[in-house]
């Protein structure tokens, strides 16, 4: 009876390493088209689906496979996060090495596995008014996001300082480690080192997940996560369940004391069906070999601790949150560096789809794609603008709109990406080195990539700083054409803040008007 077990860890394995090499290719390589579909498992998910579809108010093509997900709950119960789900995969890992020989101590209430359906009816009650927070607690969408903004950077980090180390020691070990050096960095490592804000933050939140191990197996599966609270309550009557033949069951407890997800209470005998994630270790321990996966009926056990208040007041909560959110300023001042990226929808229906999932920042080539911190309110926290002192937007990529799995942004077609407008830059005349008199410069002219230059250079005689006069080139940005692309910003070649900036000023996204 083992080897349901043993399938069920290869399926995780299979399905982590399937996760991991779509994140990788989650890149330019050497064309605009990207050849898979990346963003495979955002799509796969029903809690984001279901969201993206209530706030944005629009049926979204994109994410027909969550469907396939939910029929598939609703006939086998909840076997994604058992078999599926790439969080749970990495929380068995932690729990497997990590936390394998910690003693809990005091257990966590069984009460608190209703969080998980409280906030999923506070998630859906918000999004109902177009309010989507289900970024926060969405499971894929913060491995992704952890995985883009703050694991893969640290790791390309790390392994380049170490293999600059390999390189300056004496003897052999140059000759050993340059060859895989090599084989990283043109099948792994990024090419320049990618930087995130707000990576730290991030990167704690789940190293929080997997630190509450500590006090309990899957907490964050059993208590928080609603996506298992959504297909909690889908697989409450899937059809395949654990049952035991009462006949030959010693009542060891070997199965209770084994469940991950404390499904099984009290009697051994009775599954909460809504917990079942159908990892099959019950059934791998059972000595008397009793226990069975089958479409028969098990015993059931009392109804989820969920009183009709606490689901209304979850609800309400979610719903009465959103005015607040409505009326910061942020909605009639909105900040000059609230960049999004081409093809970004109005912001109302952007922030109602965008899911946080850093797709659109792990794809970025310039890695100018970041994270907000308040700049579109809290509403829009962790949505990506673009801050072109870090990267700029690549004149030749759509990368983004083919791998945002909403719809958020939309996939244009490259003639028109070309020119979407998602600013307009200006010159900075107290800083532009030409402006002040200082010396001749002329690179952001040189790397301005529209078709006609949208800086062109006028000959002014000007004042050095020494007190003379001299002719300089001063550039000044023809309107129609700029793009507000932001290269000019990140190649300015001041220390600090560039003499030429990208601001929101004149973009187009809403009424879809191109530059010259
Ligand atoms: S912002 Fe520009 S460079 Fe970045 S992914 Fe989108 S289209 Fe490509
Ligand atoms: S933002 Fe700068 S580089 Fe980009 S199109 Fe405008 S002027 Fe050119």
């Amino acid at each position: 009876m083992k080897t349901t077990r043993t399938l069920r860890r290869a399926s995780q394995w299979v399905v982590f390493l399937l996760f991991v090499f779509l994140f990788l290719n989650t890149e330019y390589k050497d064309n605009d088209v990207l050849p898979y579909a990346v963003n495979l498992f955002l799509r796969l998910d029903p809690l984001m689906a279901g969201a993206a579809t209530l706030a944005g108010r629009a049926l979204i093509g994109l994410v027909w496979p969550a469907l396939i997900v939910a029929l598939l709950t609703v006939v086998l119960g909840r076997f994604f996060c058992g078999w599926v789900c790439p969080l749970g995969a990495v929380i068995d890992a932690a729990d497997a090495t990590v936390f394998r020989k910690v003693r809990r101590k005091g257990a966590v209430p069984v009460s608190w596995r209703r969080y998980k359906y409280l906030l999923l009816f506070f998630l859906a009650a918000s999004s109902l008014f177009t309010l989507q927070w289900v970024f926060l607690f969405d499971p894929i969408s913060i491995l992704i996001r952890t995985l883009t903004v703050s694991v893969f950077p640290a790791m390309n980090l790390v392994l380049h300082q170490i293999f600059d180390g390999f390189y300056r020691m004496p003897g052999p070990i140059p000759g050993i480690s340059e060859p895989a050096y090599g084989f990283l960095k043109s099948h792994f490592l990024a090419f320049e080192q990618p930087v995130f804000r707000t990576s730290a933050i991030v990167g704690l939140l789940f190293l929080g997940i997997l630190a509450a191990e500590k006090y309990q197996r899957r907490f964050w599966c059993r208590n928080l996560c609603p996506l298992g609270g959504l297909l909690a309550l889908m697989g409450r009557f899937g059809l395949f369940r654990r049952r035991i033949t009462e006949a030959g069951c010693t009542r060891c407890g070997l199965c209770e004391s084994e469940c991950r997800m404390g499904a099984i209470g009290g009697d051994v005998a009775v599954t909460d069906h809504g917990e079942c994630i159908e990892c099959m270790d019950c059934q791998a321990v059972c000595p008397e070999e009793v226990i069975h996966f089958s479409g028969k009926e098990g015993r059931r056990p009392a109804a989820v601790d969920l009183t009709r208040r606490g689901v209304l007041a979850a609800a309400a909560l979610g719903a009465v949150t959103v005015p607040f959110f409505r009326v910061e300023a942020h909605g009639k001042a909105p900040d000059p560096l609230m960049i999004r990226p081409p093809g970004a929808l109005p912001e109302g229906e952007f922030l109602a789809r965008c899911t946080r999932c850093g797709e659109c920042m792990r794809v970025c080539i310039a890695n100018g794609l970041q994270p907000t911190w308040f700049e579109a309110g809290i509403e829009g926290m962790w949505s990506p603008i673009l801050v072109s002192r870090i990267g700029y937007c690549e004149y030749n990529c759509t990368l983004c709109g083919q791998v945002c799995p909403t719809g958020a942004i939309r996939r244009l077609p490259l003639p028109e990406k070309r020119k979407t407008r998602l600013g307009l830059a200006y010159v900075d005349r107290s800083r532009c080195l030409p402006w002040v008199g200082q010396s001749d410069c002329i690179v952001c002219e040189e790397h301005c990539p529209t078709w006609s230059k949208a800086i062109v250079f006028r000959e002014e005689r000007t004042r050095t700083a020494r007190g003379g006069w001299r002719t300089f080139k001063k550039p000044y940005i023809d309107e129609e054409l700029c793009v507000g692309c932001g290269i000019c910003e990140t190649k300015c070649p001041l220390a600090d803040r560039a003499a030429v900036l990208v601001t929101s000023r004149g973009e187009t996204r809403s009424t879809g008007v191109l530059a010259r």
